[in-house]
Formats: C-alpha cells, structure tokens, sequence
C-alpha cells in the first residue's frame, strides 16, 4: 500500500466499526465503538423480520450495492466495510487477503462477474495456497454439532470415510428435522426466533455440502485422527482432501497468473495445484538480493532428530543449543524445533540462565497472549530469545530482534496425522518439498532486509539428507549459503 499508491486494498470485518451496533447503542464515536468491540464481524447485514404479518429479508440500510459506489452515488454514512470491499471491486488494481478473495471465487463469482474481469492475478506466498484452499474443501465437525443433533458419539467410527459420511448424512436429517420442528411450532409465529433458524439452516446448508463433496470422490478424502479434550469426549474431527488440485481451478480464473515466492519449486508446485507444466513459466532468481556474508548457515550435524532418537540424543543437541546462548550471550535470538513437547524439553534442561531468556511462543499459548504480544515482549528485553515450532513462518525478526537462530529440528510434516501420511504415500515428491519449503522460510526470519544480518546454526544432522533429496528443488537464491556449486 506504501509503495503502489493506486492499489484499493480490503481488510476484514474485524477492522472497522458496525455503523448498525453503533446507531443501536447509540453511540457516535468510531474509536469507542472499536473498543467496545461493535466491529462489522458482528453486525446483521441481513436479518429476517415479520412486517405485516409477513417473513421478509431487511438489509442493513447502511450496507451499499457495489453499483452505487460504482456510480458514487451512495450514502455519506455507508458502511465502512463494504465500501472499501467494493471500491477494490470496481478499481482496476486491488489487493485482498487470500480468504476474502476465495470467498469471492467460491461462492460469490456470479454477483461479481463483472468485476472480476481481470487480466492478472498475483499470488504472494505461494506456498501457503495448499492451505488456504484447504479451508475451502475440508469439513470440520465439532463434538457440539454431535450434542446439539443428539447424536450418540458410539455409533460412528472416527477412522473411517464411510462412518463420517453417514454421520453427516445424520446429521443433516437432525437439522432439517429442527427447522421443520421450529417453523410448525405456534410460538414461531408469535415471536419468531430467526437468529436460531437462520444458524440452523447455514448449519444443515454446510452439512449437506460437506456429504456431497466427499461422496462425489470419497477415494480423495480422510478423516484425520479426531481431537479430544481431557475426558477423551471428541472436541473435532476434520475431513480433508488429499489432492487440491480439482478445487485449485475455481480460484485461478484470469489470463495470467503470477505466483510469487522464495522457496517454491515448479515441478512440486503444479503438480499440487494441477497446473500444466508446459502452460508454466518459472523464474529462479539467480541470486539473493541480501550479501551472503549477512546469512551464513552453520552446519554442526550434532545429532539425527527423529521420533526414535533416544533422550541422550536430544540431550546433546540442548547441550549445543546452551553454548550457541552463551556465545550470544548479549543478543535476541530464535530458536525452532517440530512441536510444543520438544520447546518444553529444551526449556527444562538448558541452564537456568539461559532459561531465563527463553520466551516460548506459538500461534496460541496457555497463558492466553498472542504470539504478537510474546514479540513485543521480547523486543523490550535485550537477550531474549524465542522458542517455538510455530514461528517457521510468517514473522519479521528484523534487526536486533534476531542476531542468531538455531535449528534445532528439521521441521517435517507430522507423518502422523492421516492426511499427511495419505499425501505423502501419494505425493512423496510433496513431502520433501514441504520439509524444504519451511527449513529455507526458517532460514530467513531473522534477515528481512540487504543491510540486516543473523547468523543460523543448524543442528539436526537430518538437515543433509532433506538437502540431498531436494537438490533439485533448492531456490538458486540459497545456493550460496548452501555452498551448493553451480
Ligand atoms: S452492512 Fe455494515 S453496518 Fe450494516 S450490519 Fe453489516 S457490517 Fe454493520
């Protein structure tokens, strides 16, 4: 936005005040409104009302059509939201966040045709799209939509894809009962309870979606071990697609498309999202833009990680990790291992001074701050060093915030979880590429510009071999700090 003036950006809902709570609570103030937390998320845009004794659809009449911003004719006091939804619509450059714009795709393509016309689209962090498709394919279902149709929890088999079809199928039969159930009772009529029949109904809409999806390919979908709480009562299980690449299509619709990221590689990449590779032109940048010296890797092949290796193993890569604190005993610091047990390990058994320096931080943390207040935290103490198997990506360590980082793991995808493994045996060209896609994001979240500078030690002898087996895959921006000859 800084840089490209001309670019209508949109950000979500929770960005900007509910003109509607705000006339409800009688409130003027934009900011107080803010902190009183009347956002557009929870705004009505459309609520069902009875007038003259019949059920119609009332839109917020603060909510503008796109074809009014179009012709600038809409209200001084339109809402915020949507007005800045719709000047990106109608603007010939926009900039949208990767759920916003895959919302519009999926389910909203045919309102917008007109403005989704475009010539070229650009993808940044491409190699997050997996994941954000995912979300738009995959089916959640939580242990209260089990309580709330008064299913019994018994009847179904968590590891099976047939089970889980006929649990939504269930499922569905229950919600529809529901709404039928509550528009035949007399009391609906006297005072009718639409927030509920309205949840209901996206509820059995969703469901019966879900049903279909998997039935049409059920070979491409798996239930991933369901998450329980304490008492071993199931919280959720997720259904999700093996393959995206028959979804990918929906969301790449414009002549051209640009994917932009530093650690994809072409044949993975298509192969993922069903692209052709004839159709595809790939550029590696020859070189990284930031001086070599500034991103020096250290390979100090300590010890193989991996789920069998013993106590002493692990043991001795804490022993490293120790030294490496001590050498950079006056600076901030990161440090990356594969899940939340091993930060607790590394926690307990380094020495209680470098302890002390140590600030775990995940994407959501027990004690309930954000991974952003752990940061701001950690910016305010001049040796802090973060701990964490969540922060591979997606955070900006600039400057002194990070002069060293240490990996202590190589990050594999978690073969454990039964859609993983399913790819993997499927695409075992995926899984590599995974692995390498997250070490090299790792390698650079403490170099975020050409004069910042952080030295990065790799501990984990299994590091050599996901290099080896990705050579072919490796970025030539890296090869420098690889020492891989051209
Ligand atoms: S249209 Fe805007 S102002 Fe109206 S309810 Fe929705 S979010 Fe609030």
């Amino acid at each position: 936005m800084k840089d490209i003036k001309f670019m209508k950006s949109v950000k979500g809902k929770q960005n900007f005040p509910c003109e509607k709570l705000m006339s409800l609570e009688k409130i003027e103030n934009e900011k107080k409104a803010m902190r009183w937390g009347l956002t557009c998320e929870k705004g009505q845009c459309q609520e069902r009302i009875v007038k003259d004794g019949k059920e119609i659809v009332e839109i917020c009449k603060f909510k503008p059509t796109i074809k009014q911003v179009e012709e600038n004719s809409h209200s001084s006091d339109s809402c915020h939201y949507y007005l800045q939804k719709y000047l990106a619509l109608i603007s010939n450059h926009s900039l949208w966040n990767y759920h916003s714009f895959f919302q519009i795709m999926k389910f909203n393509r045919k309102l917008f045709a007109d403005y989704l016309d475009r010539k070229v689209s650009i993808f940044d962090e491409a190699h997050k799209i997996e994941d954000q498709i995912i979300q738009f394919v995959g089916f959640d279902i939580f242990g209260g939509q089990i309580d709330e149709c008064k299913l019994d929890y018994s009847r179904y088999d968590y590891s099976d894809i047939d089970s889980m079809v006929n649990l939504t199928d269930d499922m569905a039969f229950q919600y529809a009962k529901k709404i039928k159930q509550i528009k035949e009772d007399p009391n609906f009529e006297k005072n009718p309870d639409f927030e509920q029949l309205s949840r209901l109904e996206k509820r059995y809409d969703k469901t019966a979606q879900a049903r279909i999806d998997i039935i049409e390919d059920k070979e491409n979908f798996v239930v991933n071990e369901p998450q329980k709480d304490l008492d071993g009562k199931i919280k959720f299980v997720s259904i999700k697609p093996i393959d995206v690449s028959k979804f990918a299509k929906t969301f790449f619709e414009t002549e051209y498309q640009i994917f932009m990221s530093a650690t994809i590689d072409k044949n993975s990449f298509c192969e993922n999202l069903g692209l052709d590779l004839d159709e595809i032109a790939f550029i590696d940048t020859p070189k990284s833009p930031f001086p070599e010296v500034n991103r020096s890797i250290d390979f100090l092949n300590i010890r193989r990680l991996s789920y069998g290796s013993t106590h002493e193993d692990e043991l001795e890569v804490i022993k490293i990790i120790d030294k490496i604190m001590d050498e950079h005993k006056d600076e901030r610091g990161l440090i990356l291992t594969s899940s939340i047990p091993r930060c607790k390990l590394i926690q307990r058994y380094l020495s209680p001074k470098n302890t002390r320096r140590i600030k775990i931080c995940h994407s959501s943390n027990p004690d309930g701050k954000s991974q952003d207040e752990i940061i701001q935290e950690h910016a305010k103490d001049h040796a802090s060093v973060l701990l964490s198997s969540s922060l591979w990506e997606g955070v900006d360590l600039k400057d002194d915030l990070s002069r060293f980082q240490i990996i202590a793991k190589v990050p594999y995808p978690n073969y454990k979880e039964k859609r993983i493994k399913a790819k993997m045996d499927k695409f075992p060209l995926w899984y590599t590429s995974q692995t390498l896609t997250k070490l090299l994001q790792g390698f650079g979240r403490s170099i975020r510009s050409e004069t910042d500078w952080a030295k990065t030690y790799v501990l984990d002898t299994a590091v050599n071999n996901v290099l080896f087996k990705a050579q072919r895959m490796i970025p030539k921006s890296y090869y420098d700090v690889l020492k891989i000859d051209i």
